[in-house]
Order: C-alpha cells, then sequence, then structure tokens
C-alpha cells in the first residue's frame, strides 16, 4: 500500500531523512519509534505530502507523489494525519469541525456528511459532543474529535504523530483505546509514540528510527525482547 524508496530530506544543510526505504501492507500497524529529532514527524510530513522531498519517491496505492495539485490533493484524500497539536477549528462545533472537509473538499452533501460525522462520534465515543465548541473539551475528547475528523474523509492510511504526547497522563488511554479500535478494523496505521505498550500491543511492526535512518525493525516482540542493535538497547533502556 506504500512504498518508498532512498527517502532524503534536508533542511538546508542538514540531512534530517538520510536514505528511509519501507514498504507497508494494506491493514498494517506500524510504529516508529527514536528519540527526539531523529526525523519521525518529518518522515510523516513527507509522506503526507507536506514536505518537498529532496530525493528518493513514495509511492501510495500505486500513485507516485508529486509536487503537483493533482497528486498532492489525492495523497491527501487518502492519507489522514492526526497530530500532537489537534488544531481544531475553535469557531466550528464539534460537528461542524468534522464535516468541513467532506463537505467543502469532497463536496458531499450537508445531510450526508453529518450522517457520517455522528457515527464517527459514535466510534470514538463522543456522540453527546456534537454541538460543543473545542475549547470545552478536554485534551483527550479533541484528540478524538480530531480523529473523527480525520477519518471522515475516508483515508485508506492513517499517521498519528505522537497524538498523546500532549495529553495529560489520564487521558491517553481513551485516545489509545480508539487508536486500538482503528487497527482492529483493519485501518493502515504509521504510528509516532512514546506509548511503548501500545506498540507492543498493536503493532505489527516496530521500527526504531536513529538520525533520519532506520536502525532496526521487527515485531515488538523482537524490538522490546531482544534488540540487536546498540541504540535501540540504549534508547529502550530510557523507558523500563
Ligand atoms: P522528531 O519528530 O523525531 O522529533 P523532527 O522530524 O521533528 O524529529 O526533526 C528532525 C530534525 O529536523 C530536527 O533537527 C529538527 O530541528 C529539524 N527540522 C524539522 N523541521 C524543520 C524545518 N522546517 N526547518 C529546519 N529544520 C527542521
Ligand atoms: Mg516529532
Amino acid at each position: 500500500m506504500i512504498d518508498i524508496h532512498g527517502l532524503i530530506k534536508d533542511f538546508g544543510v542538514t540531512r534530517v531523512i538520510d536514505g528511509i526505504d519501507m514498504t507497508v501492507s494494506e491493514g498494517e500497524v506500524v510504529v516508529l519509534i527514536g528519540a527526539s529529532g531523529s526525523g519521525k514527524s518529518t518522515f510523516l510530513r513527507c509522506l503526507n505530502g507536506l514536505e518537498t522531498l529532496t530525493a528518493g519517491e513514495i509511492v501510495i496505492e500505486s500513485v507516485l507523489l508529486e509536487r503537483n495539485p493533482k497528486s498532492l490533493k489525492q495523497i491527501r484524500r487518502e492519507v489522514g494525519m492526526v497530530f500532537q497539536q489537534f488544531n481544531l477549528f475553535p469557531h466550528l462545533t464539534v460537528l461542524g469541525n468534522i464535516i468541513e472537509a467532506p463537505v467543502h473538499v469532497l463536496k458531499q452533501r450537508k445531510n450526508d456528511a453529518i450522517q457520517v460525522a455522528l457515527e464517527l462520534l459514535t466510534k470514538v465515543g463522543l456522540s453527546d459532543k456534537q454541538d460543543s465548541f473545542p475549547g470545552t473539551l478536554s485534551g483527550g475528547q479533541g484528540q478524538r474529535v480530531a480523529i473523527a475528523r480525520a477519518l471522515a474523509m475516508h483515508p485508506k492510511i492513517m499517521l498519528f504523530d505522537e497524538p498523546t504526547s500532549a495529553l495529560d497522563p489520564e487521558l491517553v488511554g481513551e485516545v489509545l483505546t480508539v487508536m486500538k479500535q482503528l487497527a482492529e478494523d483493519g485501518m493502515t496505521m504509521i504510528v509516532v509514540t512514546h506509548e511503548m505498550s501500545f506498540a507492543k500491543e498493536v503493532a505489527d511492526r516496530v521500527i526504531f528510527i536513529d538520525e533520519g535512518r532506520i536502525v532496526e525493525q521487527g515485531p515488538p516482540s523482537q524490538i522490546f525482547g531482544d534488540p540487536q542493535e546498540e541504540r535501540t538497547q540504549a534508547f529502550l533502556s530510557r523507558f523500563s
């Protein structure tokens, strides 16, 4: 479903992504781990067409990601993204946030979009919040709305960039539960997170990135139970 070859991304003279090759299958859940500054966010942003590539190529569903409006539009439709800061529109209700892109980008009829939005709100456990404004929600609720908003575009792939890092600890679980459900429903997902228990439980594959390169990857049992590389061991020792 995703094919990445020789991906390189420089910011000025700094090489942030240094030759990543990766293939992700349909329905696979890949968790990316790595230290701050190792290039995880930049990598996800490349996948969503938010960064120009210095070199290499990304193919999603047999479509080459190119810097033209048509390609970018298609990629952004197929690839949903949820960020640490979920950036809901403050002046729109929860429902308004979720139907905004389906109505204005996908040109869905408003009533159809509302129907889907209400189903998604039920799915993320917030069916009673449709008329609330973002400012009145907890961080965990806001992030679940952000997930529903991304899902309303019917993406084939979901990217998550540290979706629980900004949340109070007691709110992390409700967001991870929604993500776990999504994984069980068969969504193809790439998740950057420091929640190692989530990675152990939900990931099909864990990839450790350091200095813009894949250092080591494998099933969670192998990466957490028997990491082969010294840098992986050093990174993981911080979490035990
Ligand atoms: P991570 O998400 O793993 O913490 P990032 O992808 O955010 O890492 O950042 C990797 C490196 O790229 C960091 O050194 C960061 O300062 C740099 N970087 C990220 N975005 C930009 C940018 N827009 N311009 C210049 N440098 C950037
Ligand atoms: Mg980051």
